[in-house]
């Protein structure tokens, strides 16, 4: 069974956004470090890119849960990898692929500000407002706000395939025509 991919978001236009990003946060860390905490896997790449443009001192580390199979959240999250160093007084910016219904991060950021940090900010590439059921999470650095559509690519994957894609793409019919959202 294979899955059609049609480019949602370009490579350019992603990377360019990205670039806004850093910029903004050189600006709101000006003379300060900050921390980058990326979310396994889903993150990896967003969380390079903004990196490569941070101009003030940073430092990374990831972290692993998950709460996805296939195209179906499970509700439920198992928490694999905990923070290697402390971020007890750093300012942490937590690195997240996309928000979808907030369920996972409504578990962790309440669990990362029990460990004290100076402050806690989110950054995500990707925004699902319409599935939102967690209206307390709130996105300090956004890339794009998408419709309810399943993407792939950028680090986003579809059962682990398509991450290394260049772009954002959507996951269209299989050839049984079984639709993927
Ligand atoms: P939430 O807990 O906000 O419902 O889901 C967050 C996680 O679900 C994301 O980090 C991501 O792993 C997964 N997810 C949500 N929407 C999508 C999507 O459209 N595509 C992919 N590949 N993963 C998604």
């Amino acid at each position: 069974m294979s899955e059609k991919i049609s480019v949602l978001i370009s490579s350019k236009e992603t990377e360019a956004r990205i670039k806004v990003l850093a910029d903004q946060i050189n600006q709101d860390f000006a003379g300060q470090t900050v921390h980058l905490l990326g979310i396994l896997k889903g993150s990896v790449f967003f969380m390079c890119e903004l990196a490569k443009h941070l101009t003030i001192p940073t430092t990374m580390d990831f972290i692993s849960c998950h709460s996805y199979q296939g195209t179906t959240s499970t509700g439920t999250l198992t928490f694999s990898k905990k923070p290697e160093h402390s971020i007890e007084g750093r300012n942490v910016i937590l690195v997240e692929d996309i928000v979808d219904t907030g369920n996972t991060l409504s578990v962790l950021i309440p669990m990362l500000l029990e460990m004290k940090p100076a402050c806690l900010k989110l950054a995500t590439l990707l925004d699902k407002p319409s599935r939102r059921i967690h209206p307390e999470i709130k996105i300090d650095y956004l890339g794009f706000t998408i419709e309810d559509l399943f993407v792939v690519g950028y680090g986003l994957d579809y059962d682990q395939q398509y991450r290394a894609l260049p772009f954002i793409g959507i996951v269209e019919q299989d050839s049984e025509g079984e639709k993927k959202n």
